[in-house]
C-alpha cells in the first residue's frame, strides 16, 4: 500500500513551498487509493518554535489536506511527534558503531568552532577527521574511559571516502552524490536526542513509507539517507525519493523567500504567521482573502501540470489528474497576479451560499451585519464575477447595505441640466406608482418614459446609477434598483438630487 509523509520540523509559518509539498504527497497518497501521515519532526529544540505545529495542523486543515495519520488523529506507528519517540533512535545508532558506520565524537562546541574559523569550507570527518577527538582517532581504551566518565559526546555517521552514491529520483532521474563532498553528519546529539538525519530514516522505515516527496533543498541530504538505509540493512524498503522543483521569485532568479513577500508586496505563508519572538507579523494568503480552493489550485500548477490547457482544477480532478511524470524538473516562477486570477475564477465558479460565510466576516469586520440571508445571497450572486480577493466584496457591496455617502460627481455634473432633474424627479413618482417592481419591467419602464423625455442612454443611465451606487461599477444598474426595493430606490433618488 502506497504510504507518504508529511514532515515539517515546527520552526516557523507554512511558505508556499512547505503547502505545495504537503500537497503533491496527498494527492500521490489519493490518487493511489494510499495513506498521506503527518509526522512532526521536533527533534531539533533549538529551532523549536511555540505554536508553530498548531499553525501547521490548522493550515492542512484550512487547505482540505487532511492526514489520514498524525498526532492529532493517532493511527497505527503512533506516535507522530519525535519528541515523543525519543527512545526508539538510539538503538539504530548504537547498531551503527557497532558495525563501524559510525562512531563517537566528544569534541567540544569551542573545539568545533575553532576548527570552522581555522579551516575553510571545514566538513567534519574526511581530511580532518583523524586531528578530532572522536572514536577514529582516540584509542579504545580511551573512548571507554569517555564513555564510563559520561563525557558528553554525539554519534556521527562514518561517511566513506573515495564513493560514489546514487539513486533515481522519480522526478530527476539519476542522481549522484560524491561521498568525499559530504561531511560526517551528527545522528545522534548530546542530548540524547536523534537529528534529522536519523529520525527521518528510522521514522520513513518504522512507519512503512513508500514515497517521499520533499523539496528540493534536502537534495544534498539525500546521500546521508542512502547510506544509512543500507547500513542499517534496509535498502530493499527504503522509499521511492521525488525532489519538488524550487518555487522561483517573479524574476526566476533563486528561490522565493519570506522577505521577497515582504519586498514585492504579497504573502508567501498560506496563513498569517505570528512569531512571538520577534513581534513579527508575516501576512498569509487566507487572511488576504484567498479561497483555500483557489490556493491549493495554484499551488498545483506549479511546478505540475496535466499536459493540456487547463488551468482550474478542484482537488477531486487533481486527485484523478495527478502525475509525477508530470511534475517538471525546473523551478517553478511565482505570481502574484496570476496567483489573484486563480481566486477570482474560483470566486465565480463558486455558489453563493458557499461563500456566503466568507463574505459575512468581510461585511462582519466593517460594521456591517447582514440579517436577511436571502437578499445577502443574492448580492454575493451579482456582484461575485467582480471580485479578486475576498474583502473586495464589501468594496463592491457595501452600496446594497447602505446609500452612497459618496458620489461621483464629475462624473456627472459637468453634463447635468435642470431638465435632467426634473427627469429623474419624475421617474422617482414613477417608480412609487409601479405595482410591480422587478428588473425587466423595470428597464423597458425607464428606457420608454427616456425617448418620450428626449434623453438618450448615455443621458441618463450613468447619473442613475451613480445615484444609486455612488460611482461608475457594480452590475446592471437595474438589477440593483430591483434589489434595492422601491422605497429605497425612490429615497436614493431623491437624497442624491438634494
Ligand atoms: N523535517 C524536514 C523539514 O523540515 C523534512 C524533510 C523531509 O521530508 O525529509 O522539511
Amino acid at each position: 500500500k502506497v504510504r507518504v509523509r508529511f514532515a515539517p520540523s515546527p520552526t516557523g509559518g507554512l511558505h508556499l513551498g512547505g503547502v505545495r509539498t504537503v500537497l503533491f504527497n496527498y494527492l500521490f497518497a489519493k490518487k493511489n487509493n494510499g495513506d498521506f501521515v503527518l509526522r512532526i519532526e521536533d527533534t531539533d529544540q533549538t529551532r523549536y518554535v511555540e505554536g508553530a505545529e498548531q499553525y501547521i495542523m490548522d493550515c492542512l486543515a484550512w487547505c482540505g489536506l487532511t492526514p489520514d495519520e498524525g498526532p492529532l488523529v493517532g493511527g497505527k506507528y503512533a506516535p507522530y511527534r519525535q519528541s515523543e519517540r525519543k527512545p526508539i533512535y538510539r538503538e539504530y545508532a548504537e547498531k551503527l558503531v557497532m558495525d563501524g558506520h559510525a562512531y563517537y565524537a566528544f569534541d567540544t562546541a569551542e573545539e568545533l568552532d575553532k576548527c570552522r574559523k581555522e579551516i575553510p569550507n571545514f566538513q567534519y570527518g574526511q581530511a580532518y577527521r583523524h586531528t578530532l577527538r572522536n572514536s577514529l582517532s582516540l584509542s579504545q581504551h580511551e573512548v571507554d574511559a569517555l564513555l564510563d566518565a559520561g563525557a558528553p559526546h554525539v554519534i556521527r555517521i562514518k561517511m566513506p571516502t573515495d564513493e560514489n552514491i546514487s539513486f533515481t529520483d522519480m522526478i530527476r532521474g539519476h542522481v549522484s552524490f560524491d561521498t568525499n563532498l559530504v561531511d560526517d553528519k551528527v545522528l545522534l546529539k548530546a542530548d540524547g536526542m536523534p537529528t534529522y538525519h536519523l529520525a527521518v530514516v528510522v521514522d520513513d522505515r518504522l512507519m512503512n513509507i513508500t514515497h517521499a516527496f520533499r523539496g528540493e533543498e534536502w537534495l544534498p541530504s539525500a546521500p546521508v539517507h542512502l547510506l544509512l538505509w543500507k547500513y542499517l540493512g534496509w535498502e530493499a524498503d527504503m522509499p521511492q525519493w521525488a525532489h519538488l522543483p524550487l518555487i522561483l521569485k517573479p524574476d526566476g532568479h533563486g528561490k522565493l523567500s519570506k522577505r521577497d513577500g515582504a519586498r514585492l508586496g504579497f504573502p508567501v505563508f498560506a496563513m498569517n504567521w505570528f512569531d512571538a519572538k520577534t513581534d513579527e507579523l508575516t501576512p498569509g494568503f487566507r487572511e488576504i482573502g484567498f479561497l483555500p480552493e483557489a490556493f491549493v489550485n495554484l499551488l498545483a500548477v506549479l511546478g505540475w501540470n496535466d499536459g493540456t490547457d487547463q488551468e482550474l482544477f478542484s482537488m477531486d480532478e487533481l486527485v484523478e489528474k495527478f502525475s509525477i511524470d508530470r511534475v517538471s524538473k525546473a523551478g517553478a516562477k511565482f505570481d502574484f497576479e496570476k496567483a489573484k486570477w486563480f481566486n477570482a475564477e474560483w470566486i465565480k465558479k463558486s455558489e453563493a451560499v458557499s461563500l456566503k460565510s466568507n463574505v459575512a466576516e468581510v461585511l462582519a469586520d466593517k460594521g456591517i451585519v447582514v440579517e436577511d440571508e436571502q437578499y445577502l445571497l443574492t448580492v454575493i450572486d451579482l456582484i461575485k464575477d467582480r471580485v479578486t480577493l475576498l474583502p473586495d466584496f464589501y468594496t463592491q457591496s457595501i452600496y446594497f447595505f447602505e446609500s452612497p455617502k459618496e458620489y461621483d460627481l464629475a462624473a456627472v455634473k459637468p453634463k447635468w441640466t435642470d431638465a435632467k432633474t426634473t427627469f429623474f424627479k419624475a421617474w422617482a413618482d414613477k417608480i412609487s406608482a409601479m405595482e410591480t417592481y422587478e428588473a425587466t419591467g423595470l428597464e423597458a419602464d425607464f428606457k420608454a418614459f427616456m425617448e418620450e423625455q428626449g434623453f438618450k442612454m448615455g443621458d441618463v443611465m450613468l447619473p442613475f446609477r451613480i445615484m444609486l451606487v455612488g460611482g461608475k461599477f457594480g452590475p446592471h444598474v437595474f438589477d440593483i434598483a430591483a434589489l434595492l426595493g422601491k422605497d429605497e430606490t425612490v429615497s436614493r433618488i431623491e437624497k442624491a438630487l438634494g
